[in-house]
């Protein structure tokens, strides 16, 4: 089987964040109405860890914080994708030179973008 490309894993993590509205923040009980409404009120953390590819992967593109700095975590996809998503992304790593870092970060930035830029 192909290896597969990271892009596509961009719509279907798109469509799981999607299921999980409306939610609270825990902290100052803001409410977001859906993920777009989410993604622009809300800020993406800074540092990233490669450890996240581990077990964690999603941890490290959907963790945000509310603007109260209250710290949120989606649920992006499920295991099976998550470790999919993993070998992607180590493999872009390896061709592309580029630490995994930056690649998570491309990837989340990504999903910010689209999400918004569907208003
Ligand atoms: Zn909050």
């Amino acid at each position: 089987m192909q290896p597969e490309s990271i892009e596509t894993f961009i719509d279907p993590i798109i469509a799981v964040c999607r299921e999980q509205f409306p939610r609270k923040c825990g902290n100052c009980g803001r409410e977001f109405s859906d993920f777009q409404d989410f993604a622009a009120n809300t800020r993406p953390f800074g540092a990233l860890l490669p450890t996240y590819l581990r077990d964690d992967l999603f941890g490290a593109i959907s963790y945000v914080n509310c603007l109260c700095g209250n710290t949120i975590t989606l649920e992006c996809v499920d295991a099976a994708v998550n470790g999919r998503l993993a070998e992607a992304i180590l493999r872009e790593a390896v061709i592309c030179g580029r630490p995994v870092r930056a690649i998570l970060m491309d990837l989340r930035a990504e999903v910010r973008r689209r999400v918004l830029g569907a208003a």
